[in-house]
């Protein structure tokens, strides 16, 4: 199958029919359980916490399309990256990207740091300060490329090559992106995890994560704790996101296109004090970022002078969702200082530029003339 193109691939991911009837699309099994015929000797599927087949076909889809060996469906995004956190034990240290998803930070400096496993956050755009934050404990380099909210971009090969150099692993993060704009794994990375209830599932109408691992071993490492913790994604959800998967490519290249318009168009309004979007000429790594990824996405991110003009331009918009998340068909228009970043104390996000004024939008489906026409408007009376 890899032999075919991404946009393929996508539509036959491994497993794209059902192998008893024919049926376009595996079907949704909302089972618990599956009869054995020989009691000694169990079949392929026992209970369905370990295996269940409308997950399993996401998982193969997952793996085929990010290029690992082995793919894991989680309940949640943060289900899939706390399960791959789960594989380290107390006494290891990560290095991890200060950047990362709010509830990353959130689970690796509570519950993650109670039971040892220590962090050091660095700015992961500065290779000197990744090398300098390894020590004799480091297991892992965890970073997530282009960053939340402010977009800042992280050279892959670069950091997977620093792992490799000190016997490390190399995790990211790769929701913004998805496997349609860049696959990590075929950077040299070892691990990849989404947040699936972004651009993959790409309708507002599921949590879903997904995992995939380069390497069999480590493969066999995340399958325990996915089996014994058992945040697995149910099979209605699963088949949702492989229905979501299907179209993928088409979704985000037209979402692209769209935020490219948008960014280049506020970037020449006077209310808007900055905008952030990797393949905007004069974005810090944006060489790096068309290097490794085919475009700048779909999450575009700008500031405004106040808070209060950030907060009214949200609530005179019209078309886009105002709210939490990203990656869906329809726009999203979020404010990360009291929403993605709400878990991160106001100093830290300070450091980050996540100021009162920014706020991030994700562009969907809608047609950019129509996107614009409302962003106008609203910033014309925020
Ligand atoms: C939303 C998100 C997550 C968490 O995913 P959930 O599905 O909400 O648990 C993790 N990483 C990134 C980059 C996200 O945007």
């Amino acid at each position: 199958m890899s032999k075919h193109d991404f946009s393929t691939r996508l539509i036959h991911p491994g497993r794209d029919r059902d192998p008893y009837t024919g049926a376009s699309s595996i079907p949704i099994y909302q089972v618990s359980t599956f009869h054995q015929n020989d009691p000694e000797h169990l079949g392929r599927y026992d209970y369905a916490r370990s295996d269940n087949p409308t997950r399993e076909a996401l998982e193969i889809a997952i793996a085929g399309l990010e290029g690992g060996s082995r793919g894991f469906a989680f309940a949640s995004g943060m289900a899939a990256t706390a399960s791959v956190m789960m594989t380290f034990q107390t006494g290891d240290h990560l290095v991890v990207g200060e950047d990362i998803y709010g509830g990353t930070y959130r689970i690796l400096t509570t519950v993650f740091q109670r039971w040892g496993l220590a962090t050091t956050f660095v700015d992961s755009t500065d290779l000197d300060q990744v090398r300098a934050a390894i020590t004799p404990k480091t297991k892992a380099i965890f970073i997530e490329t282009p960053s939340n909210p402010t977009l800042k971009i992280t050279d892959l090969a670069a950091v997977a090559q620093i792992a490799h150099d000190h016997g490390l692993l190399a995790l990211t993060d790769n929701t913004f992106m998805s496997p349609a704009l860049q696959r990590p794994l075929e950077l040299g990375f070892d691990v990849v995890v989404h947040s699936a209830t972004k651009f993959i599932g790409g309708h507002s109408d599921l949590i879903a994560g997904l995992a995939v691992v380069k390497d069999a071993e480590l493969g066999r490492r995340v399958r325990h704790v996915q089996n014994a913790f058992g945040a697995i994604l149910g099979p209605q959800d699963s088949w949702l996101t492989l229905r979501g998967l299907k179209t993928l490519d088409v979704r985000l290249r037209r979402q692209q296109e769209s935020a490219a318009l948008i960014a280049d168009w506020l970037q020449a309004r006077k209310e808007v004090k900055k905008v952030y979007y990797p393949s905007l000429s004069g974005h810090p790594g944006r060489e790096v970022h068309l290097r490794q990824a085919s475009g700048g996405g779909a999450v575009v991110s700008f500031e405004l002078e106040t808070g209060p003009q950030a907060v009214n331009l949200m609530k005179q918009v019209k078309l886009p969702l105002v709210g939490v998340s990203l990656g869906g068909v329809e726009s999203i228009l979020s404010y990360p200082a009291t929403m993605s970043h709400a878990a991160m104390p106001e100093k830290e996000r300070a450091a980050r530029g996540i100021t009162a004024g920014l706020v991030r939008l994700s562009v969907g489906l809608e047609s950019a003339a129509d996107l614009l026409q409302d962003l106008d408007q609203a910033l014309a009376q925020a």
